[in-house]
């Protein structure tokens, strides 16, 4: 199975998590990633925005087992992503927008149309996409974010029926709000642009969640594990949300 992005955060919650079960684990990230390899997985490091990067990566992924590669692919997490800039519209650029579309939305793009002649060859796969909150909510002040996010729940819908009939399943996460430093640095580039304390934020956000908790990313990994597994065998097409039951991003906006 392959993990974009999964050197750090819910990628490498999910790396992990996989490994558990007992997959076999290939893991893209930057190659200056801040987290490194996550211990018992195969890496390249690459920019999955990138088209001769992501050719690159399944033809390592693709190649069989004495070559270093899977083999095969069974699962696809493309889970990358990035928070994109922070700001009332007006004040966001054209690059910011198109950087953002490129990393959260190109990627998973560029990863899928590899991956679905690989699962097909072998009768069936599972690919889950990681969405957002935001991409079901929207999420003030950051709309290259939120817009990036919707597509890839897009995307995921369409593959899903596009791919069915070959066995391929096609499912989106929406995680919450995770426990981290994507978190911390969201709330930073947050508080920077509101003038709004960064405690308040955080407190702020809390409340919108039903249970009051941000989430970990060892419970997205555990959806992911689950959706992967022959138990969600008829699990198709569908967007989960792991947030703690997220009420509402929009009526704390401005009150
Ligand atoms: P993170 O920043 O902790 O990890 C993202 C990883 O992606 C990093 O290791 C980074 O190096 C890698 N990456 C970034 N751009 C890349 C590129 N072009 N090519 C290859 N690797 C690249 O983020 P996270 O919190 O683990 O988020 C993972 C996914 O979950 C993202 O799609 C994010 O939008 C989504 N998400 C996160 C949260 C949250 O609260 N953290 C909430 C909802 C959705």
């Amino acid at each position: 199975m392959l993990i974009t992005g999964g050197a750090s955060g819910i990628g490498r919650a999910m790396a992990e998590a996989f490994n558990d079960a007992g997959a076999r684990v290939h893991v893209a990230d930057l190659p200056a990633s801040r987290g490194g390899q996550p211990e018992g997985c195969g890496f390249s490091g690459v920019d999955v925005s990138d088209p001769a990067g992501v050719d690159e990566l399944f033809a390592t992924v693709l190649a069989p087992a004495d070559a270093g590669g899977l083999g095969g692919l069974d699962v696809l997490c493309a889970n990358v992503g990035i928070a994109g800039p922070t700001g009332p519209i007006e004040d966001l650029d054209a690059e910011g927008w198109d950087q953002t579309m490129a990393v959260n939305v190109r990627s998973a793009f560029l990863c899928c149309r590899r991956a679905v002649p690989a699962m097909r060859a072998a009768g069936g796969g599972s690919i889950l996409l990681t969405s957002s909150t935001a991409g079901i909510t929207g999420f003030p002040m950051r709309s290259p974010y939120a817009a990036s996010k919707y597509a890839v729940i897009g995307l995921g819908d369409t593959l899903a029926m596009e791919v069915g009939e070959f066995g391929i399943r096609v499912n989106v996460l929406c995680p919450g709000s995770v426990d981290g430093d994507r978190m911390v640095r969201v709330i930073d580039a947050e508080a920077a642009a509101t003038g709004e304390s960064a405690a308040d934020l955080r407190a702020a956000y809390e409340k919108q969640v039903s249970m009051r908790t941000f989430v970990e990313g060892r419970d997205i990994a555990a959806m992911a594990v689950f959706l992967a597994s022959p138990a969600a065998r008829f699990v198709n097409g569908q967007t989960i949300s792991v947030d703690g039951g997220l009420e509402t991003l929009r009526t704390t906006w401005r009150t």
